[in-house]
């Protein structure tokens, strides 16, 4: 999986649940790959952010 596909699953995951094939295959990415799991982080960090603000 490349990078791109894989900043596309993480973004995907946020919105609805992901296969279990492509689960598969992005955390095997994400053990791999540095920059990916920073933007995985990333995107669950601004997820929460939106939730709270929507809360408050
Ligand atoms: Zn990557």
């Amino acid at each position: 999986m490349s990078c791109k596909q894989a900043s596309r699953l993480i973004s995907d995951g946020m919105d609805r649940p992901l296969g279990r094939g492509e689960q598969v295959r992005l955390s095997f990415h994400l053990l791999l790959c540095r920059n990916c799991r920073h933007f995985r982080q990333q995107m669950q960090q601004l997820r929460s952010g939106i939730r709270r603000a929507r809360n408050e």
